[in-house]
């Protein structure tokens, strides 16, 4: 029997429905005549203020021959890439760094019968929790094990958000792997599905025992330093002063792993500069954005809090966490970097969003390190003791007014008064000034009340490690496979599970 999707299938939200009714209703026939094998997407449309309606798009066998509707259709199969495998004789690979692309390879890799070897330079979890909580209330950084290094990567410290913009088998894939260490099944079909960092750290505990119990090791607190090339392999890498001969190295370093990529390039590794975008996080009360996108608070009580996203000429909103904190995400000494974080029931009365401007070659010059030079000067720029940030009102910024009122922020560890136009060029305050004055034609009084923090410099990686398109190797090792966020190829938690997991999939034993 054929499968069909249904989509566009709109029912008010707030209101009581069983689906296989409403999918009934729609097609004009009993609901006997059919099986509703599972829901593909479930969205919310906000356009029409005051009514906000639910968006599905379902997958289901029909009985008898299908009726004739505009949004009925037979199903596609997603896109699937097929590369070849890669036979290898040791079963250990290693695999360094422990964020979503390195421990969504390591799990592919086990399905193969494999027991690679992880390694991160920062500490387990557990350890990790506390220096995060010893840099949020004492201010005292760990330059090894901190919001954005050790187990579980960048986004442990998240809002969770697991939204994708690939639509393709393997993301699905992963959406399963997820919801078997025990995230909620909506994340399959939700468009805006999400974790909280509650839920993040869950998951990561059960992928590491998972893991453990099928012979895989975990090193902590071991970092990459070196590698040795030889007729364009990795013949040996070092960890400190311990050098070791695997047969084949997976390097997943995040987006933060600029040492690691100054080594690798001297030891000829071919990288390129990207183009990144940088600006500040807005902190605005959740229920100003909740009746921006609802047309009335009330609906945050059944829809729960309400996101944006919004772009224009000059620059766009950026991994929006609702009912959430801005951190302090430093990974070294002395540098302020802003991102946001939410707990799985988004509670916190407030929400943010990074706003930010796309920067390149033009703003910092060509040369290779130059992108991350100009992010290193930044935060350098914005550092304050006790890793407080330069916040300031947005009408105070649009008016380049220093600060003149009391100001309140979330933030972790804290805030402190600064006009934000001196830490940023006049050129990206001026694109800044003009994507507030946007959004605030959108939503009106959007920067009224609103808090700037900054500076938002990590929101992708300025770093590309050069991989042969097919066999996914770094151009200048055979045995050497960048992925991940740090390598250039992935941006966010699924996408970067869904490279490591792609190449992870192809190694079998010889
Ligand atoms: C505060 C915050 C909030 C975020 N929120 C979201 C969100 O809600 N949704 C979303 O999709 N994305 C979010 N992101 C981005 C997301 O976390 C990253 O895109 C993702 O984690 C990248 O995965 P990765 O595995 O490539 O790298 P990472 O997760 O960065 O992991 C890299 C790992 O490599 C280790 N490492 C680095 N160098 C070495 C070395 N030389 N030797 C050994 N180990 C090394 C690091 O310690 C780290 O653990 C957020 C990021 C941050 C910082």
């Amino acid at each position: 029997m054929k499968t069909y999707i249904l989509s566009n299938l709109r029912i008010p939200a707030g209101e009581d429905f069983i689906l296989e009714d409403e999918i009934a209703r729609e097609l004009h026939l009993p609901s006997t005549s059919f099986k509703l094998h599972r829901i593909i997407r479930k969205a919310l449309d906000t356009r029409k203020k005051d009514h906000p309606i639910w968006v599905f798009t379902v997958e289901l066998e029909f009985y008898f021959s299908p009726p004739r509707h505009p949004d009925l259709c037979e199903v596609q199969s997603l896109k699937t890439v097929n590369l070849s495998p890669i036979f290898i004789q040791n079963p250990h690979p290693y695999i360094i760094g422990m964020g979503p692309a390195g421990l969504f390879c390591a799990l592919a890799m086990v399905e193969n019968g494999l027991q690679p070897w992880l390694f991160d330079k920062g500490d387990p979890l557990e350890e990790r929790l506390i220096k995060v909580q010893d840099f949020w209330q004492k201010g005292i950084l760990d330059e090894n094990s901190n919001i954005q290094f050790g187990e579980g990567g960048a986004g442990t410290f998240s809002d969770g958000k697991l939204t994708s913009r690939r639509n393709e088998a393997l993301t699905q894939r992963i959406y399963s792997e997820l919801i078997k260490f025990g995230a909620p099944e909506e994340i399959a079909y939700e468009a805006l599905p999400h974790l909280g960092t509650d839920g993040i750290q869950m998951i990561v505990k059960r992928i590491r025992e998972y893991l453990l119990a099928r012979g895989c090791k975990f090193h902590y607190r071991t970092c990459l330093t070196d590698i040795k090339l030889n007729e364009e392999k990795v013949s040996q890498v070092a960890f400190g002063n311990q050098w070791q001969e695997p047969e084949i190295v997976i390097l997943a370093p995040g987006n933060a792993a600029r040492d690691t990529w100054k080594m690798l390039h001297k030891r000829g590794i071919l990288l390129e500069a990207k183009p990144f975008a940088l600006g500040f996080r807005i902190e605005q009360k959740q229920s100003d954005i909740n009746r921006w996108i609802y047309g009335n608070e009330h609906w945050a009580e059944i829809l729960g809090p309400a996101s944006y996203r919004l772009a224009c000429k000059t620059g766009f909103t950026f991994c929006m966490c609702p009912g959430g904190k801005v951190i302090i995400a430093a990974s070294e000494k002395n540098t302020i970097v802003t991102n946001g974080m939410s707990f799985s029931k988004r509670e916190s009365d407030y929400g943010n969003s990074a706003i930010v401007t796309a920067v390149n070659a033009k703003n910092y010059g060509n040369g290779i390190w130059d992108g991350i030079n100009y992010q290193i000067n930044l935060e350098k720029k914005a550092f304050h003791p006790g890793y407080l940030a330069p916040a300031q009102r947005a009408k105070d910024f649009l008016q380049n007014q220093n600060y003149s009122h009391s100001i309140h922020s979330t933030c972790l560890p804290g805030i402190y008064p600064c006009n934000l136009n001196n830490l940023f060029s006049s050129f990206i305050s001026s694109c800044l000034s003009s994507t507030l004055k946007y959004c605030n034609h959108i939503f009106p009084e959007f920067y009224t009340n609103s808090i700037l923090i900054a500076p938002e410099t990590r929101t992708s990686s300025p770093i590309k490690i050069l991989r042969k398109k097919d066999e996914l190797s770094s151009l200048s090792a055979s045995n050497l496979y960048p992925i991940g966020e740090g390598s250039g190829y992935s941006g966010g938690i699924i996408s970067s599970a869904v490279d490591g997991w792609r190449l992870g999939e192809r190694f079998k034993i010889r």
